[in-house]
């Protein structure tokens, strides 16, 4: 068997997205067009830099900002090291702890403890069996000494979703001067977004159907921040260096686009989510993870059990069928032998915590390969079986 058609069947856009064809086609040519520096005291360099205003003002409105709280970076882990190092410098001064919680992404956690090993005392919330963490938590966790909170809005691996908006009204109402984080690299297109009352956040292209090598960091007007690079007077020197006018205008038209047409995936997603969950819990080898009432419908996490077998084996297997799948987040996806921190997070213990598949839907998968996906991963469990 090989996916429909021959195809491959990619259940991995947690991971990276495919470029939108729309997005891909208007890059190129702009790639030609607008090629000059941004800076550059032409006509031609100006063109470029009105291309960079025209999709700073579209990402404003589609996110109810304002153009200058808008940063472009390389990705998300440049928005979470930009965020965690550049106002743990800037506010150092009124006091040296972070909270957080113990499943956020490696460009955030390691960050963290490069902080750590900097002075920065670092709180990391445990997360509940739904993979959250509550308003009370973070609350309870606040000290005199406390700067920063930085949660992420969707988890990578497990899908759990923060209740962010939620969490940042509570700790606001009552401490104003606390800045709150949040990495939202897994939330465009996927769910509501609210940044009014966050300080900060963080996005990424290439997992909204952008390329890669873009990301963005809104950060509130009135907050200081230290930039991790120096050189340029680009982006009021937060994040100097020169700008690719195209790759922003490509991220910013797959914003558009993701956002436009998220209430109508989102629909056909959790048909696709509901039947997934169903099939997979049938199965008597297979658990899934978490019971999807706080989680995004695009990222359903499982586990196969009763099996001696190396779940990287399951992965090479279905890829050799022609499906893409993850065990955990790529960045981690070479320490197979080591324990999964997100699923020691939700109690599993030592081997248990490497049982775990990951599909992760778009937009763009369709019902045909949810069932071929299914019925692939099914047979290769029964010749896998021990
Ligand atoms: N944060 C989260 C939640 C992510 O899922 C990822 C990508 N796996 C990142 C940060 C890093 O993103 P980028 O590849 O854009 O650096």
């Amino acid at each position: 068997m090989r996916g429909i058609n021959g195809m491959v069947i990619y259940l991995d856009n947690a991971t990276t997205t495919l470029v939108y064809p729309e997005v891909l086609e208007m890059f190129g040519k702009t790639q030609q067009q607008f090629f000059a520096n941004p800076d550059a005291l032409y006509r031609l360099g100006n063109q470029a830099q009105q291309l960079i205003n025209d999709a700073k003002k579209s990402i404003a409105q589609l996110l109810a900002i304002e153009p200058e709280t808008i940063f472009f970076t390389s990705g998300a882990t440049e928005s979470n090291n930009l965020a965690l190092q550049g106002i743990a410098n800037a506010y150092q001064h009124r006091g040296k702890h972070i909270i957080t919680t113990n499943i956020e992404h490696a460009s955030v956690s390691q960050t963290l403890e490069f902080l750590a090993q900097n002075g920065f005392e670092i709180t990391y919330l445990p997360v509940n069996e739904q993979g959250i963490v509550t308003s009370e938590q973070v609350l309870d966790a606040i000290t005199d000494q406390t700067i920063l909170i930085s949660i992420m809005h969707i988890n990578n691996e497990i899908g759990s979703i923060m209740p962010i908006a939620e969490i940042a009204q509570a700790v606001k109402e009552k401490y104003s001067q606390i800045i709150i984080h949040s990495d939202m690299a897994q939330s465009v297109g996927k769910t509501s977004i609210d940044l009014q009352q966050l300080d900060l956040a963080t996005f990424s292209g290439h997992k909204f159907h952008a390329p890669k090598g873009i990301g963005m960091l809104y950060k509130r007007k009135t907050l200081k921040i230290k930039p991790l690079l120096y050189g340029g007077q680009q982006q009021g020197q937060i994040r100097p260096g020169t700008q690719n006018a195209p790759l922003v205008a490509a991220f910013a038209k797959a914003m558009r686009l993701a956002l436009e047409q998220q209430e109508q995936h989102i629909e056909q997603i959790i048909l696709l989510e509901q039947y997934i969950r169903m099939q997979l819990s049938n199965h008597p080898d297979i658990q899934v993870t978490l019971d999807g009432t706080t989680t995004s419908p695009y990222i359903i996490h499982f586990m196969i059990i009763n099996s001696k077998t190396e779940i990287q084996t399951y992965v090479n297997a279905l890829d050799q069928a022609g499906v893409c799948v993850s065990t955990r987040s790529a960045c981690h996806s070479k320490e197979i032998n080591l324990d999964n921190p997100i699923m020691t997070a939700l109690g599993f213990i030592g081997a248990e915590t490497r049982r775990g598949i990951r599909i992760s839907m778009s937009g763009e998968t369709t019902m045909e390969e949810v069932e071929q996906f299914l019925a692939i991963l099914f047979s290769i469990m029964e010749q896998l079986k021990l």
